[in-house]
């Protein structure tokens, strides 16, 4: 078979505690999980764990549900116990649904100092029901919605504010010896929000919840995402992500699943190495990754498969993956582990191509 070595971590990870957020592990080096939250009405148990089951089939560890009114409260019971990945949930100005989503069962609940004004004088009762239910929370900071007298502080939602306001907020649980929580502290400007985690690692060892808020249509948002995570998780910064994408929130696991396995801190998958093409390719590209990716979607093993235009590096590239081709001369030169083991006219690469993929899956050991 394929030796299997992991790819390397982009950095040693900085010491956090752990969490235990409905069985998946968060900070003290477990895996960075990927988390997103549904776009249904909570209160729709059926389309929301529908939902649920989406994202979970697209690999979302954990999953946040919005609970602005009593009926949305009240479907967290239904929908904690069927959701087969932890649900937590997500709380604004209302503490009674504080400790609702606690009796619920809820892997772990957030809460936003900003909106949680009044919560202040509940502090106490929250920390003594979110200990003895061992439910975590979330103190989540959001530039949107920051304390009002940091904002007056700051003159605007700088990364100091943002830091201050979660600390803060973590002072309150910590008088009354809650430790369990973990922090996001939210902008739509990666270059602030890179600044408010960094601030926060040095600050506390809780862990983080990485997250560009408002990040924008799926294009823009995919990229200051993607910036903003790998610069912080490049210095061990992060324990947990959330893409946000003014899209469905599959693509939010896509994109926040792409980027761990950018980094080597997840497996990576099927790998398509393909390249830009330029004037020297002689075959269509563009088409034959596409295909080649098409034709491999799904497959359970990482795979690195090379697509390559010329034989400049095509026959380079091809050799340090798994399996690829090097066109030219209206024929693919198929490489499997670095050897050619055929060539074969244009039209037959693809299906060569995922011929060999399947059959190298199939030794690999996938069903
Ligand atoms: Fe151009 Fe060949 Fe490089 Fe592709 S592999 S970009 S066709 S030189």
């Amino acid at each position: 078979g394929i030796p299997q070595a992991p790819p390397p971590a982009v950095a040693t990870r900085k010491p956090t505690r752990t969490l235990d957020v409905g069985g998946v592990l968060v900070g003290g080096g477990a895996p960075v999980s990927v988390q997103s939250m549904t776009t249904t009405v909570t209160a729709d148990v059926n389309a929301t764990l529908q939902q649920i089951a989406e994202l979970t089939a697209a690999g979302c560890q954990i999953v946040r549900v919005a609970v602005p009114s009593q009926d949305d409260a009240e479907a967290l019971p239904i929908i904690a116990k069927k959701s087969k990945i932890p649900v937590i949930a997500d709380i604004h100005f209302q503490p009674k649904y504080v400790f609702a989503a606690i009796d619920a069962g809820c892997a772990a609940v957030r809460v936003n100092p900003g909106n949680i004004k009044k919560f202040d004088d509940k502090i106490a009762e929250i920390a003594k029901a979110a200990s003895q239910a061992g439910t975590p929370i979330r103190i989540g900071v959001n530039a949107g919605s920051l304390d009002p007298r940091l904002l007056t502080k700051y003159g605007k939602p700088t990364a100091e504010a943002l830091v201050e306001s979660a600390l803060w907020e973590c002072s309150l649980f910590e008088e009354h010896g809650f430790r369990d929580i973990k922090i996001s502290v939210k902008h739509h400007d990666p270059v602030v929000m890179i600044r408010a985690y960094r601030l926060l690692s040095q600050q506390c060892d809780y862990p983080l919840h990485l997250g560009v808020t408002e990040a924008g249509p799926a294009f823009q948002g995919t990229v200051k995402s993607a910036v903003a995570f790998g610069a912080l998780l490049s210095e061990g910064i992060g324990d947990t992500i959330r893409v946000s994408l003014s899209a469905p929130p599959v693509e939010e696991v896509k994109v926040g699943t792409a980027i761990l396995e950018s980094l080597g801190l997840r497996e990576r998958g099927l790998e398509i190495v393909s390249c830009p093409s330029c004037g020297r390719a002689q075959v269509d590209v563009y088409k034959l990754a596409e295909e080649v990716t098409a034709g491999l979607d799904g497959l359970p093993v990482p795979l690195r498969v090379a697509v390559m235009g010329c034989v400049v590096n095509g026959p380079g590239e091809a050799r340090e993956a798994d399996l690829g081709v090097a066109s030219g001369n209206g024929k693919g030169q198929i490489f499997v582990k670095g050897e050619v083991i055929k060539t074969v006219p244009e039209s037959q690469i693809v299906e060569t191509l995922i011929t060999e993929a399947l059959r190298i899956a199939e030794e690999m050991g996938a069903e």
